[in-house]
């Protein structure tokens, strides 16, 4: 599309719901003008985002003995019937494929919502023996939910374009808490990468995933105050185990039932990346996601053009060696507009080149977080703009770390938690009876997010609703 065509100025972050769909057109990350309702496009641009993304994904899982594999999109309707927990949770959200051409099917065929049914039928056949543990493994791939909801690109979606799924199996339901704990773990990691500081919660039984034993989640704190669920990691005890017949010889000889786990991040990872650091600018993105790491504008005036252009190639030419994704823009713009664009794009650094820094021998380097400006000695140009990506990643952790802490309100009673949810995320003691947990949701108008997976303190406090004494606090927040 023309350049022209973009030029309307972001609306400021403070409307958070119209500066987040302007940003992802105007940014080019998707498009929204598919014509079915809740699935979108990819530009280029959004998708080397991704791909930059989920490679630290996959670098942490592989790391810690994980297998990528593929199963298939479709899954026939007596496997995706198994699990009753499991079918009550999706059923209202399936798509289903029931032709082949003109032929209806013999077995209906469900697009997956999410893999369990088509994965556990082949951990059937696969796990054997307990020297088959633990069996870790993963897939990228796309899900299809027939969302009812409000859709939004990244957030809700039809079609999920880039679900990571894990899906882990284990002798003992000890070693499946383990492994849900790695997960939580890995989970931290991949968003401390992405410069996303998170909550950790074990959620309420009542919004656990269906079939499983327990939920542990992941939410990040979006700009207006609502958390985005960005990771789960489920115990599955072995319910599926039953379901699925998955068996394992145990040392002993005997046949027991497998534990489970599986555990889930989608392109909402990349939602909360672009909206917590983005500015009134546009995108901020960490440096080990961003497609362009730096842009070097060359300062030209009609004396010494050449020279300022072939010492930008030069640096480019060194910053590429160096691993460093790097342009120059020499259009024919005025650098206030190249600034501009490159400002949308989330460039974490700009160099300006110009005569007068050829005659000192430096460059100019302007941050895209901070707008700080600095002059780096071009001899040491690699070294320069490598130290700088570190300080802009460790600036935008802390700086988006004391934005939710500042935004979590220790309540005492629940007229102050409606009130603070407003804002942020509020804390509030909780007995942990199902009762009381459902009766504090009724009369807050909002739901209890999770047990914090580690607790402050552990003051005797008082359940707002039955008055017993709980060391617990639980998080309530309005939820995308
Ligand atoms: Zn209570």
């Amino acid at each position: 599309m023309a350049e022209s065509e973009k030029e309307a100025a972001l609306p400021p972050k403070e409307e958070f719901s119209d500066w987040y769909n302007e940003l992802l057109w105007m940014a080019e990350i998707m498009d929204v003008r598919y014509p079915v309702k809740g699935l979108y496009v990819w530009y280029p641009f959004g998708f080397a985002i991704r791909r930059s993304t989920y490679s630290i994904i996959r670098e942490l899982l592989d790391n810690s003995g994980h297998q990528e594999t593929l199963f298939p999109l479709l899954i026939p309707e007596n496997e995706f019937m198994k699990e009753a927990e499991h079918i009550k949770g999706f059923e209202d959200e399936v798509y289903w494929v029931t032709h082949g051409g003109k032929d209806p099917l013999d077995v209906p065929l469900a697009l997956r919502p999410t893999s369990e049914t088509a994965i556990y039928p082949m951990y059937k056949i696969w796990v054997r023996s307990h020297a088959d543990f633990p069996l870790k493994l993963y897939q990228v791939v796309n899900t299809f939910r027939y969302e009812t909801k409000h859709t939004r690109p990244l957030i809700r979606l039809r079609e999920i374009t880039s679900f990571k799924e894990a899906h882990t199996v284990h002798a003992t339901w000890e070693d499946a808490e383990a492994q849900v704990k790695e997960a939580v773990e890995l989970y931290t990691e991949i968003y401390r990468r992405l410069a996303v500081p998170i909550l950790r919660s074990r959620r309420p039984d009542w919004d656990k995933f269906p079939g499983a034993d327990y939920t542990d989640a992941i939410d990040a704190m979006m700009p207006d105050g609502k958390t985005l669920q960005v990771g789960t990691c489920h115990h599955l005890g072995d319910n599926f185990a039953k379901t699925f017949d998955i068996t394992y010889e145990d040392t002993d000889g005997e046949q027991r039932y497998a534990h489970q786990t599986c555990y889930g991040i989608s392109e909402r990872c990349i939602a909360a990346t672009l909206s917590i650091h983005g500015d009134d600018k546009g995108l901020v993105l960490p440096p080990e996601i961003a497609p362009v790491q730096v842009v070097i504008i060359p300062i030209i005036f009609k004396k010494g053009a050449e020279e300022v252009l072939a010492a930008c190639k030069d640096v480019q030419a060194r910053l590429r060696k160096a691993g460093v994704r790097v342009e120059i823009d020499a259009s024919d713009l005025r650098p206030g507009a190249k600034y501009y664009r490159w400002e949308m794009k989330g460039v974490p650094l700009r160099l300006e080149i110009g005569p007068r820094d050829l005659e000192n021998n430096v460059a100019v380097a302007v941050r895209r977080d901070s707008g700080e400006k600095e002059q780096i000695p071009l001899p040491e140009i690699e070294a320069g703009v490598l130290s700088r990506f570190e300080a802009i990643h460790e600036s935008l952790y802390e700086k988006a770390k004391a934005g939710l802490e500042s935004r979590i309100f220790a309540c005492s009673d629940l007229e102050e938690v409606k009130e603070k949810i407003q804002k942020g995320v509020a804390t509030i003691p909780w007995c942990g009876k199902r009762d009381c947990g459902l009766a504090m949701e009724d009369k807050i108008g909002a739901g209890i997010l999770g047990i914090p997976l580690e607790q402050e303190g552990n003051s005797k406090e008082k359940c707002p609703i039955c008055g017993e004494e709980t060391g617990t606090r639980v998080y309530v927040a309005r939820t995308y």
